[in-house]
Parts: structure tokens; C-alpha cells; sequence
């Protein structure tokens, strides 16, 4: 996975797109993050208790990591990381300013 966990990430694709966002989770298997506010469904609760209304709440849903682009920390700019490879430890990179993600 290029993209890893607390990464600010730019969304490229979908109603979100052009939102940049923190990713909260992400799921290797599926290729697929969840960014915070990126994506929202909404999700009705039910009362707890009898009396009390039913909420609707919004929840951010998985997209997926092509909807994406990393934005480097350092120059800002979304990037496609590359990688170096130092002592067998795979490092990200942002080609555009060079900087270790
Ligand atoms: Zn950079």
C-alpha cells in the first residue's frame, strides 16, 4: 500500500474530489482507505431509549486508494511517492522535493 495510516491525502475522483483529508484506516486487502469526512453515507440510528428520536449520523465509507493522491508533507504537492530502498527497509519518497514520507 502506497498510502498509510494518518497520511494527508488530496481526493482525485467522486463528489469529494479536490477535498484534501486525513486517513483514518486503511485496508490492505481491499486497496481501499477511510479519509475523514471523504465519502460520507448516512446511517440512521435508533432510539436507545423508548421516547427518544432516531438520529441520522454521517459515516465515512472506504474508498479506494486510486480515488487518491499522497500529499507530501514537505512541498505540499500531491504526489506519487516513489521508493528507496536502505538497509532492506523500503522508504517513500516524493519525487518531486525528494523528502522521506
Ligand atoms: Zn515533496
Amino acid at each position: 500500500m502506497k498510502i498509510h495510516k494518518d497520511d494527508t491525502v488530496l481526493i482525485i475522483s467522486g463528489k469529494d474530489r479536490g477535498r484534501k483529508s486525513k486517513v483514518l484506516e486503511t485496508f490492505p486487502k481491499e486497496s481501499r482507505i477511510l479519509a475523514e469526512g471523504i465519502n460520507l453515507r448516512k446511517k440512521h440510528q435508533r432510539p436507545k431509549r423508548t421516547g427518544e428520536k432516531g438520529q441520522v449520523v454521517e459515516m465515512p465509507a472506504p474508498i479506494h486508494i486510486s480515488n487518491v493522491k499522497l500529499i507530501c508533507p514537505k512541498c505540499g504537492k500531491a504526489i506519487r511517492p516513489g521508493y528507496k530502498i536502505e538497509d532492506k527497509k523500503k522508504n517513500r519518497i516524493c519525487k518531486k522535493c525528494g523528502q522521506e514520507i
